[in-house]
C-alpha cells in the first residue's frame, strides 16, 4: 500500500517548490491509489507560527490537492523522537556528548585550517561509562549523537537512479539536543516510520539528509522507504528561484488572477513530462499519466510567460458565469462599478484574450467605461501611420452607426452596417475598423470590432468614438 507524505516546515510562505512537491505527492497517492498524508513539521519553534501553516493549508486547498490524514503536527511527537533517540542510546547506537558550543567551534576552524570537511572527533565517544555518569552527575548538558558506521549507504533514487555515500564521509550527528529535542533528521525517520510512510518524495535540496536518514532507519531496524528527489525549480537566469525572480508564494498568483487549475496543470509540468508535447492536462488526465518514472532529473525553469499563456488556455475554456465572482472582486479592488449591467456577455468577448483575471477585468473595465483605455505604443503607431484618415474614418463610421436604429444595434447588424459604409466610402474594412478598435480600446488587438461595440453599448461607444476622432482630427499634428 502506497504511503506518500507531504511535509512543509511552516516557517515561511506556501513556495512555489513546496507546492509542486505536495503536487508530485497527491499525483502519485491518486495514481496508486495510495494515501496522501500531511505532516506539519513546526519543531523549529521560533520560526514557525500558525499564521504560516494556515497559509500552506489555503494554498494547498486552493490548487484542490486534499490529503487523506493529517495534517498531523510534528511537535506533538517530541516524546516518542525522544524514545527513539534513547533506544539507540541503550543500544550503543549513539553516545552522548557533552562538548559546548565553543568547543565545537574551535574543533570547526580547526578543521577549516585544514581545509577538509568538519567531522566531530568523537572525543565523547570515548568517554568511559563512568566519565559519563560522573557528568551527568554534575548536571552538565549533553546532546545525543549518531554513531555512524563506516559502511556504504546507497539507495535507488525513484528520480536520480543509484546514489552512493560512504559513512566514513558523514559526520556523528547529533540527533537529540541537551532539551531533549530531536534534529530533523531523527524526527523525519521517527515519523515516516511511525506514519508507515513507503515513499519519500521530496526536493533535491534533501539529498545530502538521506544518508543520515537512511543510517537512523538501519539502526532502528526498520526497512527504508522509497526515496525520490525532484529537481530544483530556477529562474529564467538559470538561478535558483527566489524573491529576486518575482513572486514565488503560492498565494501571490492567486492574487495575481492565476487560476487555480492552471496553476496545477503549469507546476506539474515543472520536472514532469506526460510524453510526446501535450501541455494542458486535466485533472484526470495528470493522475491517470503520473510516475515517477516520468520526473526529470534536470532543473526545470520557471516560466512565467508560460504560466500566463497557460492560463490563458484555462480562462478561454472556463464559463463566463465560473468566473464572475473573481473578476466582480477584482473590478471592485480598483474602483470600477458595473452598476446593473450583465458582465457574462463582455466577460465572453474578452477571455480568450486573457492572461490572467486582473488582464481579464482591466478590459471588462474599459468596455464599461471606455475612457479608462490606455492608447498602447500599437494604438499609437496605427494613429500616426493613418494620419487624418485616423479620424475622418471614425467619424464617418460613428455617422454610419448613429443612423443604426437602436434597436439594431446587435453584433450582426453592426458588422453589416460597417462594411456597407466602407465599401460606400471605397475604404478597405481594415481602415474602418482598426480606429474604433483603437478608440474603444487603446489597443489594436481586441475581440471583433462589432462584437466589441456591442458589449460597450450605443451610446458609450458613439460617445467615445467622436471625442477620439475630435482629438486626433488633423492626424499625428494635433497630438
Ligand atoms: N520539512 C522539510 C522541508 O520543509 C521537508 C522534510 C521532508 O520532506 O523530508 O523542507
Amino acid at each position: 500500500m502506497i504511503r506518500a507524505r507531504f511535509a512543509p516546515s511552516p516557517t515561511g510562505y506556501l513556495h512555489v517548490g513546496g507546492a509542486r512537491t505536495a503536487l508530485f505527492n497527491w499525483l502519485y497517492a491518486r495514481h496508486t491509489g495510495g494515501t496522501l498524508i500531511l505532516r506539519i513539521e513546526d519543531t523549529d519553534r521560533e520560526r514557525s507560527t500558525e499564521a504560516h501553516t494556515q497559509v500552506i493549508l489555503d494554498g494547498l486547498a486552493w490548487l484542490g490537492i486534499e490529503c487523506d490524514e493529517g495534517p498531523y503536527f510534528q511537535g506533538e511527537y517530541g516524546a516518542r523522537h525522544q524514545a527513539d533517540a534513547e533506544r539507540l542510546l541503550a543500544e550503543g547506537k549513539a553516545y552522548r556528548c557533552f562538548c559546548t558550543r565553543e568547543e565545537l567551534e574551535a574543533q570547526r576552524a580547526r578543521v577549516e585550517v585544514t581545509g577538509l570537511g568538519f567531522r566531530y572527533d568523537r572525543r565523547c565517544f570515548r568517554l568511559t561509562p563512568a566519565e559519563v555518569e560522573e557528568r551527568r552527575g554534575a548536571g552538565i548538558p549533553s546532546t545525543i549523537r549518531f554513531l555512524l558506521q563506516d559502511e556504504e549507504i546507497a539507495w535507488d533514487d525513484a528520480v536520480h537512479g543509484r546514489i552512493s555515500f560512504q559513512g566514513r564521509d558523514l559526520d556523528d550527528f547529533v540527533i537529540l539536543r541537551s532539551d531533549s529535542t530531536a534534529i530533523y533528521n531523527l524526527a523525519v525517520v521517527s515519523d515516516d516510520i511511525a506514519m508507515r510512510i513507503s515513499h519519500v518524495i521530496r526536493g533535491d535540496d534533501h539529498i545530502s539528509n538521506t544518508p543520515k536518514q537512511i543510517a537512523l532507519y538501519r539502526a532502528l531496524g526498520h526497512p527504508q522507504p522509497v526515496f525520490g528527489h525532484v529537481p530544483m525549480i530556477l529562474g529564467a537566469d538559470g538561478k535558483k528561484l527566489s524573491k529576486r525572480h518575482g513572486a514565488t508564494a503560492v498565494g501571490d498568483y492567486q492574487d495575481q488572477g492565476i487560476l487555480p487549475a492552471a496553476m496545477r496543470n503549469f507546476l506539474v509540468l515543472l520536472g514532469w513530462a506526460p510524453g510526446g508535447d501535450r501541455e494542458i492536462l486535466p485533472e484526470d488526465e495528470m493522475i491517470r499519466l503520473f510516475s515517477l518514472e516520468g520526473i526529470q532529473k534536470k532543473a526545470a525553469v520557471f516560466d512565467t510567460t508560460k504560466l500566463e499563456w497557460m492560463n490563458g488556455q484555462y480562462l478561454s475554456a472556463l464559463p463566463a458565469e465560473e468566473m464572475l465572482g473573481p473578476v466582480q472582486r477584482q473590478l471592485a479592488r480598483s474602483g470600477v462599478a458595473h452598476g446593473d449591467r450583465d458582465l457574462v456577455p463582455i466577460v465572453n468577448a474578452v477571455k480568450a484574450r486573457s492572461r490572467t483575471i486582473i488582464h481579464l477585468a482591466e478590459q471588462v473595465a474599459v468596455r464599461l467605461d471606455p475612457p479608462r483605455a490606455a492608447l498602447d505604443p500599437k494604438g499609437e503607431t496605427l494613429i500616426r501611420k493613418m494620419g487624418p484618415a485616423f479620424s475622418a474614418n471614425l467619424e464617418l463610421a460613428a455617422r454610419a452607426l448613429e443612423a443604426l436604429d437602436p434597436k439594431d444595434w446587435t453584433s450582426e447588424r453592426l458588422l453589416e452596417t460597417l462594411k456597407a459604409a466602407a465599401a460606400e466610402h471605397g475604404l478597405k474594412l481594415g481602415d474602418a475598423l482598426q480606429p474604433i478598435r483603437v478608440a474603444l480600446t487603446g489597443s489594436t488587438v481586441s475581440e471583433p470590432v462589432n462584437e466589441l461595440l456591442a458589449v460597450v453599448g450605443r451610446e458609450r461607444s458613439l460617445r467615445r468614438m467622436q471625442e477620439v476622432a475630435h482629438q486626433w482630427t488633423g492626424g499625428d499634428a494635433a497630438a
